[in-house]
């Protein structure tokens, strides 16, 4: 039974994160002519009402999205482009999901395959979707899902796996499925993205990675308070295989940043990681 819903997060410090690092990915994706595909293992409802009941619980949104629209950064103008873009379809303070940044983003032969379970979610995923010839929506697993699509036709492409971590098994599932994507897709570039609420566990996923054999794997992550184990996410990552070559760089720079500007009481931290280099 899922109990996650995604509403009750949108557009807090890990969505920065996520959604900042997505966008790098696209735009560099898109400086080629050829097509890409983007696929989105967990993508739930795809756009967030900030107004909502659930957005409105712990208004996660104003340690996030809130201060770095206010604070405007040129170079995060991307990210904040699309948010905008997506604000400006109503008039309730709006936030897109992971499938909405990618599909502003799409050129016409770009396509995307977007993965839900959970049955609300779905519906409103669909609900978002089913006007766009080039995305396609499945209420399966993600991860078998992902699988069925490799090696995909297009040979370029982004895959976000950003699963709930509910069932603790994710944290075996997420490098069993990647390292068998790989396989079938090694030139692709996939993020993952995981939350630190218990240090060890990501320690233990670092060293999975290193010994998978995958070669080019970078981590990137932003905290707003210094790690407090099994209580709560500080902070949250994003382990990207395959990245563009002017991400580390960039992310060196803006990490810092984002993590004075959202940190808690001057706790922000950031880690931008070589995991395995080009050559393994
Ligand atoms: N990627 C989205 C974004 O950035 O806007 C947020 C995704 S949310 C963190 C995770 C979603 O995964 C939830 O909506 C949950 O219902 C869904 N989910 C959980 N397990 C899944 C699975 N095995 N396959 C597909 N979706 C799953």
């Amino acid at each position: 039974m899922l109990s996650y819903r995604h509403s009750f997060h949108a557009g807090n410090f890990a969505d920065v994160l996520k959604h900042l690092i997505e966008v790098e990915i696209l735009e560099y994706l898109a400086r080629k002519d050829k097509p890409y595909v983007y696929i989105d293992t967990h993508a739930a409802a795809g756009l967030y009402q900030l107004d909502s009941l659930e957005a409105g619980k712990n208004r996660e949104y104003e340690t996030g999205i809130a201060p770095l629209l206010e604070a405007n950064w040129p170079e995060v103008q991307s990210y904040l482009d699309v948010v905008r873009a997506c604000q400006e379809l109503a008039d309730e303070p709006l936030y897109p999901g992971s499938p909405w940044f990618a599909m502003h983003m799409m050129r016409e032969d770009d396509r995307a395959f977007l993965f839900e379970l959970h049955p609300r979610d779905l519906a409103l995923l669909e609900d978002l979707t089913y006007r766009d010839r080039r995305v396609r929506v499945n209420g399966e697993d993600g991860f078998a899902g992902l699988i069925s699509l490799l090696p995909p036709t297009l040979k370029r492409g982004l895959i976000l796996m950003d699963p709930p971590y509910e069932i603790k098994t994710d944290y075996q599932q997420v490098v069993k499925t990647l390292v068998a994507a790989h396989r079938r897709f090694a030139t692709g570039t996939y993020a993952l993205w995981y939350p630190v609420v218990d240090r060890s566990r990501i320690n233990e996923l670092e060293r999975a990675f290193v010994a998978s054999g995958i070669a080019n794997i970078q981590l990137f992550e932003l905290g707003i308070e210094a790690d407090r184990d099994g209580r709560g996410m500080t902070s949250s990552g994003m382990l990207v295989i395959n990245p563009p070559y002017v991400l580390m760089e960039r992310m060196k720079a803006l990490l810092p940043r984002l993590a004075d500007l959202l940190g808690r009481d001057g706790q922000g931290c950031w880690r931008a990681v070589e995991l395995v280099g080009e050559n393994g």
